[in-house]
């Protein structure tokens, strides 16, 4: 029998035909195969706040793919949405139920009729952003915009149904916190690796984030001095990556002394406060990257205090506006911009600036130096990752215990806790929590 008619018997079987769930199982490795009616469990938002719900899922659409999650990161952008907190709401329109999360681990369980890509029993990280291959910023290789993500105006599809006939979406068209991941195959990245979901999941959002922006997005050029602005999940990440490929000085900035420790753990060859650095952090971080000599004939350059010739070659901006009051070290301001506009600072002439974080308001930078003096600005989704062809280096990356997950995974939590997951994530207490199934 060819693999197609094969996949057709799958999808046919996630549908109701219950008949040719064996021989499509059998044929495929032990690959299970969705029953049908299939019940599933999610963390949802609706207009009344966020619970674990009992799931029917609808019949699967030709060219998605049901996952059975292992594992799902929680990440700091949506705290809001998970704690209920902020207005209900998100990419991809008004829906009644959104599923939440952006992607996680899992096993595929079945795929609809057209899928090719991906199989029953594959092990696949769903991935913050899609990667269709085909749009026109996946053809400039700019996966991290490709059209396909709702943020570009993809419509939510409705997947499954509440109890009460309440049509059910997924944030993303991903979602995350469920038993279920029911998504499209170009947010399907293969994991062919035992490696544990936790520590894998974090390469669906921060962690192929951090090491993306500065391994393919910006590769840093070893010997070459970089900053990472923020110690979260992302910056670790950043930070990780800037040891792999060789950089000299990594200093990392962050207010909560717990994760500076991670950081100079993870690579960081200095860890600095910023509150206790103040005003003066930015000079500082002039001084320490301006090199050892002022004789520019010896490859030196301006050392004057106010030239922008001192600087880092490669800053990385992780920070974002607070959702809420932290509930251990607060940074120096809640909306973000002082730091990001420090990253801009610390930045030299001719260096580059990533940014990753979500500030909150309008920067105001000197007209002059932002048009003419060479600072390089890279802004990107997802660290500019381009999925299909990154991630599955990530992956290896920590197979091969070059990237280290496991000390960023500071707890894990049951579906039923996700709430409290999400509140140690957004007082700060946790640096990166995941929700295990
Ligand atoms: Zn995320
Ligand atoms: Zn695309």
């Amino acid at each position: 029998m060819k693999r197609r008619d094969l996949l057709r018997r799958g999808a046919a079987a996630a549908i109701g035909g219950a008949a040719s769930a064996v021989g499509a199982s059998a044929q495929q490795g032990g690959a299970r195969v969705a029953p049908a009616p299939r019940r599933f469990r999610a963390y949802i938002r609706t207009d009344a706040g966020a619970s674990v719900r009992d799931v029917r899922m609808l019949p699967l659409r030709d060219n998605m793919v049901a996952i059975r999650t292992e594992a799902t990161q929680c990440c700091y952008t949506i705290v809001n949405q998970a704690l209920g907190t902020g207005a209900a709401g998100g990419a991809g329109g008004a829906v009644a139920a959104r599923i939440l999360g952006h992607g996680g681990v899992g096993v595929v369980e079945a795929v609809g009729a057209t899928v090719t890509r991906v199989r029953p029993g594959d092990r696949v990280l769903v991935t913050n952003t899609p990667n269709c291959g085909e749009c026109y910023d996946c053809l400039r290789r700019r996966g991290d915009l490709c059209q396909m993500n709702p943020a570009n105006g993809e419509p939510l599809v409705p997947i499954g149904e509440l109890e009460d006939g309440m049509p059910v979406h997924q944030h993303n068209n991903t979602g995350g916190f469920a038993e279920l991941m029911i998504t499209y195959d170009w947010y399907c990245v293969p994991a062919l690796t035992k490696a544990p979901a936790a520590e894998l999941a974090v390469l669906g959002c921060v962690g192929a984030t951090g090491l993306g922006a500065v391994t393919t997005f910006v590769p840093v050029r070893f010997g070459d001095s970089v900053v990472v602005m923020g110690a979260g999940p992302v910056g670790l990440s950043a930070v990780q990556g800037a040891r792999i490929m060789g950089a000299s000085p990594i200093i990392c900035v962050e207010p909560i002394a717990a994760r500076r420790e991670l950081a100079l753990r993870l690579g960081a060859t200095m860890a600095l406060d910023p509150n206790a650095e103040g005003d003066g952090l930015v000079q500082k971080i002039r001084d320490i990257c301006s090199g050892p000599t002022d004789r520019k004939f010896l490859g030196g350059r301006d050392r004057t205090r106010d030239s922008d010739s001192r600087g880092a070659d490669y800053v990385i901006a992780t920070v974002g506006a607070d959702a809420m009051p932290p509930a251990v070290e607060r940074g120096p301001d809640p909306t973000a911009l002082v730091p990001t506009r420090q990253a801009w600072e610390m930045t030299r002439a001719g260096g580059h600036l990533v940014t990753l974080g979500l500030p909150r308001g309008n920067l105001t930078l000197p007209a002059g130096a932002w048009s003419n003096r060479g600072r390089i600005h890279h802004a990107g989704q997802y660290g500019g990752v381009n999925a299909k062809a990154d991630v599955p280096r990530f992956v290896r990356l920590l197979d091969d215990g070059l990237f280290n997950a496991k000390v960023i995974v500071t707890a894990t939590y049951p579906l039923d806790r996700t709430r409290e997951a999400f509140e140690a994530v957004g007082n700060r207490t946790t640096t990166c929590a995941v929700v295990t199934f």
